[in-house]
């Protein structure tokens, strides 16, 4: 009886294949080989058979050799199958082991392959669940008559080893073609499958670890490599985006106050900390959606989507004004922090691109910060407006100065008694050709920022001079009664110059010290205390006056006028408006002007607009009065009439 073993790949071996036949009563446990040509027909299977093709070569090869292929060669057929580098092993159809070469023995802890003979795979050493595995397979070949190629499965050998296998295994048939049994090899693969696994582990390894690598190196070309959140770049491209896609949102800009002073006073890694804690409130305040990000040194920017009315930003501007002042630490102790906020909503008709968006928040981060620390401004027309007329005006007041369009004007200073005239107090005025006229509050701040002030105070004393020096020469008694108050800017008064500069602009005018009344505020105190005193105190052993300008105001305290080198104190306008109020500022003016008496001071209160303004001073014994209600300041024409005819 023959048997034709199916699923031979012809295409490799192509007129080779195996049968195997009966001994005796039971199944075959020999296996014979031959020419299908002489012998049987091979069916095509997929897929290559190497294994199979490689021990029926050897098949092949031992038939020629002895001469008889269906001759007495069972033991020969045992040797060659012995020598194969395979393990062969055939089952009947009850999935009972018929035979099998040495090699499989060995694997099955068997001394020789005689010992196969009767038993299942649930006798032999494989775990129970490989023994299920195979006979799954088995079983299903034999059913469906199809032959298996290259079968991976695990093995657990006598010894103990987990193995890898590969398999062949095709259906045995008998003569009419009924499935008897089946054929298997294998061979060791161990070696390979832990070749391919220590390759695909190192693979995965490599691959985690260039993802990981092009996640962080993705993460540091977005992102702010001290406070982690996103760079400037990378906040540009999300507002272009936002921008692109109509969306409607918020868009803040924060600037920290007085960051600098940290910086310098505590150190670089102080600043640090304090920019980290201030991201991490912006990270805190933001909604998920939202898009924090440091725009560099210490301004942050923040996109609020879906922010589109006053009322939420202006919550989210105080949230944040108040963690900043409360939240911050440095050094283990509290540190007070405050920022400047612009804001600026989306408008799709009139923001195309990120930078105008990005230029008219900072504009309005700018308004906020003029105004003073911890301040926000949302933009709008006006304050576009009021920014553009600040920025021509810091540009065109160098220009304007050389142009000459700066004058000066004079306000007079009347004696409260007997109404008889005092002195003036000159005001400067810009005639701006495309403004008009600019006034000092407008310009003096930006002069001062900008240091034009020095300039521009020099031109002023020169203009007072000068004008005191016509009056003095052209009307009489002026050169021994009148005097000329001339306000200087705390800047000024720091400059190391400033004393000798105005005191050769004094003498070159030939004016008496008398003649000249220098205002300052108390801001010039805030510069170098030591120094600035000792300027005034020879100003004043020169013979010259010193005022100190809005008393009051600024940082005044009552008890430290003695020790300043002050010849009249100015009271305030802002406490002369409601003088005659009872509950008015009364209290006040009558408190400075009795520390004025017992200093040896005397007193102006400006800003005086009515009779009963006067009337009230005159009653608590003020000794000079400025104000709308005697003259507003006038060009140099009007002030000369003014002074003619007035007694002094
Ligand atoms: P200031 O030195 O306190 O000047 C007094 C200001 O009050 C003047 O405003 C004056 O016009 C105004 N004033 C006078 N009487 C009244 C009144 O009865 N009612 C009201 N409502 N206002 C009155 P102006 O000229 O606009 O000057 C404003 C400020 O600009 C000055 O305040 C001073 O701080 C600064 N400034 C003006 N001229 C100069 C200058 O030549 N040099 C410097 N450094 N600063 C100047
Ligand atoms: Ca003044
Ligand atoms: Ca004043």
């Amino acid at each position: 009886m023959t048997y034709v073993c199916e699923g031979m790949e012809c295409a490799v071996l192509p007129d080779v294949c195996l049968i195997a036949s009966v001994k005796s009563a039971g199944f075959s446990r020999t296996l014979f080989g031959g020419r299908t040509s002489q012998l049987v027909k091979c069916e095509m299977n997929k897929g290559p058979a190497n294994s199979i093709s490689s021990y029926a070569e050897e098949i092949l090869a031992a038939s020629s050799n002895a001469g008889n292929v269906f001759g007495d060669s069972a033991e020969l057929l045992q040797k060659v199958l012995d020598t194969i580098p395979q393990r062969v092993f055939w089952k009947d159809r009850n999935m009972v082991y018929l035979g099998c070469n040495q090699l499989f023995a060995n694997d099955a802890g068997l001394k020789c392959p005689e010992e196969i003979v009767g038993k299942t795979d649930f006798e032999l050493p494989w775990d129970k669940s490989e023994a299920e595995f195979f006979r799954t397979c088995d079983k299903r070949i034999m059913e469906t008559n199809k032959a298996e190629i290259e079968i991976v499965e695990p093995q657990l050998t006598a010894s103990g080893q987990r193995t890898w296998l590969e398999t062949n295994k095709v259906p045995l048939h008998d003569d009419t073609g009924l499935v008897i049994g089946i054929l298997g090899t294998y061979h060791d693969i161990t070696k390979q499958k832990i070749a391919e696994r220590t390759l695909k582990q190192t693979n995965e390894e490599l691959e985690n670890r260039v993802r990981v690598r092009t996640r962080e190196l993705r993460f540091l070309a977005q992102h702010d490599s001290l406070t982690g959140l996103v760079n400037r770049s990378c906040f540009v491209e999300k507002l272009n985006k936002a921008i692109d896609e109509k969306e409607r949102f918020a868009l803040l800009f924060v600037d920290l106050d007085q960051f600098k002073p940290i910086n310098d006073k505590e150190g670089h890694d102080a600043g640090d900390h304090v920019l980290k804690q201030v991201a991490q409130i912006l990270l805190d305040e933001v909604g998920r959606n939202d898009v924090a990000g440091r725009f560099g040194g210490d301004e942050f920017v923040i996109l609020l989507r879906g922010t589109t009315d006053e009322p939420t930003a202006r919550e989210v501007c105080g949230r944040l004004q108040e963690r900043f002042a409360v939240d911050v630490e440095l050094h283990d102790r509290h540190q007070y922090v405050s920022a400047s906020l612009g804001v600026l909503f989306s408008n799709p008709k009139v923001y195309t691109t990120a930078d105008t968006m990005v230029r008219d928040a900072d504009i309005a981060m700018y308004v906020a910060k003029e105004s003073g620390i911890g301040k926000y401004c949302i933009y709008d027309d006006v304050i576009l407006k009021q920014v553009k007329r600040k920025r021509q005006i810091e540009n065109e007041i160098l220009p304007g100065l050389r142009n000459r369009e700066f004058s000066l004007h004079y306000q007079p200073i009347m004696n409260l008694s007997d109404q008889s005239l005092s002195g003036v107090e000159a005001l400067v005025r810009w005639h701006h050709p495309q403004l008009g006229m600019v006034p000092p509050l407008d310009f003096i701040p930006i002069a001062e920022r900008t240091g034009i002030i020095v300039d521009l105070g020099d031109f002023i004393l020169q203009q007072a001079c000068e004008r005191m020096q016509i009056w003095s020469s052209d009307i009489p008694d002026c050169r021994e009664s009148l005097s000329i108050n001339v306000n200087f800017s705390s800047i000024q008064v720091a400059e190391p110059e400033f004393l000798s500069k105005f005191l050769s602009i004094v003498s070159d005018a030939g004016l008496s010290p008398r003649s000249i009344k220098l205002e300052i505020t108390e801001s010039v105190l805030l510069n170098d205390r030591k120094q600035t005193i000792e300027v005034l105190e020879q100003l004043r052993s020169e013979g010259f006056s010193i005022v100190l300008d809005d008393f009051g105001t600024g940082y005044s305290s009552l008890s430290y006028l003695d020790s300043l080198p002050i010849n009249t104190v100015k009271i305030d306008r802002s406490f002369v408006q409601n003088i005659e109020s009872p509950d008015g500022s009364q209290a006040i003016v009558r408190m400075i002007l009795a520390l004025a008496k017992t200093l040896e001071m005397s007193v102006v209160a400006e800003g005086v607009e009515t009779q009963g303004q006067a009337d009230r001073l005159l009653e608590m014994g003020c000794d000079q009065v400025q104000g709308y209600f005697y003259g507003k300041p006038m060009d140099a024409e009007a002030a000369t009439r003014f002074i003619a005819q007035h007694e002094f």
